[in-house]
This record gives structure tokens, C-alpha cells and sequence, in this order.
């Protein structure tokens, strides 16, 4: 809802509000927040609070680090939980020059900037309905995480209810308090794994409730006595955590990738986005899936995908068609992981599909047969690339593509490259316990 300046203070009053926090997200996909006494609300609302840039990883230049936070205000939401010291509201911002210019760093600036691209190419919404999943871990005595789960419930099981049921179902109570439509909440195929998806949103409001929605997951599990953590693969041997991205585009209400008459319902518009997709795919991965650990979930066997392939039957490609038509007709990209940025994803997203539909090509066909049991020459006769296989070959594909580069810009893609290439040399010096127990006597 687009509140005014003024509604906004009363409801502050109303409720009595006594801080304000101030949310923003750097380029690692990292929640910040300034926190203001509720006294500062008319500042705030003047767009004069400000931000040290330059304490910010990605952002500015020290000689240039005094920037602006300009609320929106649509954003406006009190935490429904009790602190205390009275309660607490957040409004989500976006990071604008001393001077009063958008930063063009401020990956939510680059969001909006893709979507008016997408408005002026005629769209009127691109809908993202995200998956994400992660794992509840017990805290010690120290409150701090660790290793061992919560349950040993498995997909969609009926078993006595155990901490990590309660506890979901509590994060489930607390995100509808706050204005989430929850449609679906289940436990996943791994031990101490949950998904919990949630209604979909256009793409700001979407990457905005990505953001609140790991904040509050985080903050309920801790509640519980229980680490929630959206690392990709935090055990091995058992499924990572993946952020399925549903998408569709909408034009005057109506979604446009849905065609009754062509054989599987998807117009000429879902396939030339889907192939603009696939063609970035690779590039797009760093983007999908930034960490070191996040290339330890795409591996086979996990139910992650590996290779770059679409189907409408089958579960494992890169893009799958979920069987819904008509105005739930969509794309889903099961790539992404819930540490990417989910601002500079679906920005990514979008521009990559834009430009499939402009450049009007067919993708590939369709693989409907289980990808991980061809040989390496029949993936090569069905044009199946594999996504790269490391945080570094993501990188190298990106350096290699100009589409995704240009749908970060600049600043948002040279800081990101940097800080991407400086976590995996400092994860190329280390030497871990899977080395020593294969090495060290062997040779
Ligand atoms: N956890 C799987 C992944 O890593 C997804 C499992 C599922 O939702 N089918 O993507
Ligand atoms: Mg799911
Ligand atoms: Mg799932
Ligand atoms: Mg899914």
C-alpha cells in the first residue's frame, strides 16, 4: 500500500513506535540497517537521514561516503514481535547521493531501473513467486549455532510435532501478521529442512519480502532456541537449500506467457524470455549463486540442477514449466540459492528475458529425459551446457557477458566482481579437513 507522509505518522503515534529502522541491501545481498529514535520520523520522511557509504561493502569511496536514505513508503511495516524497549517499525530505503541522485551502486536503484525498462518495453509486472528453503540447526549452551538438527522429519512428513515444526509454524503466524499470504509451508526432503513460500509479488515487492522474510525466519527460529540459516549446502551427503524463482510477466492484467493456442500453452513470448534465460545462463549464475558453498549444492543427485536444459515434465532441468496455465502460467529457475541478492537476481532476470524477447529466437527443445543419465555426447547432440562449476568459472562467464553485465551496470558490476574474486582467492588459500584426510597419509 502506497502510505502518505502523513498516514505514516499517525500510524506511528497510534502504535507507539519507538524506533525506526531503516533497511537497505549491499550488493552481497547483506540486510543493513540504520536504526532512528522515533523523534527522527519527520527527518526521515524528509529524506535527510543519512549513511556512511563508505562502512557499506560494494558502495562508495571514502572521499565520497555521505549518502541519503529515501524511504518508501509503501514499505512502511512494525515488526509484530515485542522488543524491550517499545515496538519497532521498518521502512525500506533507497541509497541516493549527497546531492540528491539515485546511486546507481544500490542494487534496489538497479531494480527499479530494469523495471522501468521493462514498462517501457510494454509490461506492466513481472511476478516472482520465490521458494526459498533453509535448515534449523540447535544453538548451544553459548547461543551460539550448531551442527546438529532439530528433527529427523523428512519431505512433507507427519511425524509428532517437533521443535522445527513448532517453530516453523510460529515464523508461518509472525509472516502473516505482518501482511504475508503464506501458500505453502513444508518440511523438505532433508533433515531440519523447511520451505515456506509465499504469495506472489511484483518484482520490488518481491525482493523486498525476500529480505523481510529471512530477517523474520531468523529472528522466530532464534526464538526457539534454533539457528535458521539460508547457507546453500550446510551438511553434505543430503539436499542444499535452493530459492526457486517463479516468474510471469504481466501486460494490462493479463499474463502473457500463456497461450491457449499453441501446444503447450506457453505464447511465443514465454519462449523467447525462457530462451533469453537459457542463453545467459551461465553468466547469470554468479549472480544466482555468489558463495564458494553454493556450487557445493549444484551438484548431482540433490535435486539441483547441474546443467542448463528446460522441460515441462521433467523436475531436474535448470527451467522448469510447472503445469499451471492460464494466469498461474510460469517459468521456474531452480538454479537460484537464498544467498543471492534477490534484488540483483530478479533485475538480472528480467533483463535477460527482455532481451530474449527482443531478439525473437526459439530456445532449444525441451529435455524431457533424466539429464544425469546421458553421456557426455548425447548432452553434446542435445546442446546441453553444464552451469559453471565454481564460485570462479561463474565469475569468468559473467566477465564474458555483456547482457548480464549490463543488467547490474557498472558500479554495481565491478564491486561485485571484486568482492566475489577476493572470497574465492581467500577460499583457494585455504586447505580443509577433506584434503588432510585424503592426502596426508596417502603421499
Ligand atoms: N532442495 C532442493 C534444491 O537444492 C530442491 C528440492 C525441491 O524443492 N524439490 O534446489
Ligand atoms: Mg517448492
Ligand atoms: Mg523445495
Ligand atoms: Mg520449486
Amino acid at each position: 500500500k502506497q502510505y502518505t507522509a502523513d498516514e505514516i505518522r499517525s500510524m506511528a503515534q497510534a502504535e507507539q513506535v519507538a524506533f525506526l529502522r531503516l533497511m537497505f541491501t549491499d550488493i552481497n545481498g547483506i540486510i543493513k540497517n540504520v536504526e532512528v529514535p522515533i523523534d527522527q520520523l519527520d527527518k526521515v520522511l524528509a529524506n535527510k537521514a543519512t549513511l556512511d557509504g563508505s562502512s557499506i561493502d560494494g558502495f562508495v569511496r571514502i572521499e565520497e561516503s555521505d549518502m541519503l536514505l529515501y524511504p518508501d513508503l509503501s514499505t512502511w511495516l512494525i515488526f509484530p514481535w515485542n522488543s524491550e524497549h517499545g515496538k519497532v517499525a521498518r521502512l525500506i530505503c533507497n541509497i541516493h547521493m549527497a546531492d540528491g541522485t539515485e546511486f546507481v551502486g544500490d542494487p534496489r536503484n538497479n531494480l527499479i531501473r530494469v523495471i522501468k525498462k521493462m514498462q517501457a518495453a510494454g509490461f506492466s509486472s513481472f511476478n516472482i513467486g520465490p521458494e526459498p528453503e533453509f535448515f534449523l540447526f540447535k544453538l548451544d549452551e553459548k547461543g551460539e549455532p550448531t551442527l546438529n538438527l532439530n528433527d529427523n522429519g523428512g519431505y512433507f512428513d507427519f511425524e509428532p510435532v517437533d521443535l522445527g515444526e513448532n517453530c516453523r509454524r510460529d515464523i508461518v503466524l509472525e509472516l502473516e501478521k505482518m501482511g504475508f499470504e503464506v501458500e505453502a509451508s513444508h518440511h523438505e526432503v532433508a533433515p531440519g529442512q523447511h520451505e515456506i513460500d509465499f504469495k506472489y509479488a511484483d518484482a520490488l515487492e518481491a525482493a523486498d519480502d525476500i529480505q523481510t522474510f529471512k530477517l523474520v525466519v531468523r529472528t522466530i527460529a532464534r526464538k526457539h532456541g534454533l539457528h535458521a540459516t539460508f547457507m546453500p549446502k550446510p551438511l553434505e551427503g543430503i539436499n542444499g537449500s535452493g530459492m526457486h524463482i517463479n516468474m510471469s510477466l504481466f501486460q494490462k492484467g493479463q499474463n502473457v506467457f500463456y497461450d491457449p493456442e499453441t501446444k503447450n500453452q506457453l505464447s511465443q513470448t514465454a519462449m523467447y524470455f525462457l530462451n533469453g534465460l537459457m542463453e545467459h545462463a551461465r553468466a547469470l549464475t554468479a549472480i544466482n549463486n555468489p558463495t564458494v558453498n553454493s556450487y557445493k549444492r549444484l551438484v548431482p543427485g540433490y535435486e539441483a540442477p547441474v546443467y542448463v536444459a528446460w522441460s515441462g515434465k521433467n523436475r531436474s532441468p535448470l527451467i522448469r514449466v510447472p503445469m499451471s496455465r492460464k494466469q498461474g502460467t510460469r517459468l521456474e529457475m531452480r538454479s537460484v540459492d537464498p544467498t543471492a541478492n534477490p534484488y540483483l537476481t530478479i533485475a538480472a532476470i528480467l533483463d535477460c528475458g527482455l532481451q530474449g524477447i527482443k531478439e525473437q529466437k526459439d530456445p532449444v527443445a525441451p529435455v524431457n529425459r533424466n539429464i544425469y543419465t546421458m553421456t557426455e555426447e548425447e548432452r553434446a547432440a542435445n546442446q546441453i551446457d553444464d552451469l559453471p562449476s565454481t564460485l570462479h568459472n561463474a565469475v569468468k562467464a559473467l566477465k564474458r557477458d555483456p547482457i548480464v553485465i549490463a543488467s547490474l551496470g557498472d558500479h554495481i558490476y565491478k564491486s561485485f566482481v571484486d568482492s566475489r574474486e577476493l572470497e574465492w582467492s581467500a577460499y583457494c588459500q585455504t586447505v580443509s579437513s577433506w584434503e588432510r584426510k585424503q592426502y596426508l597419509k596417502r603421499f
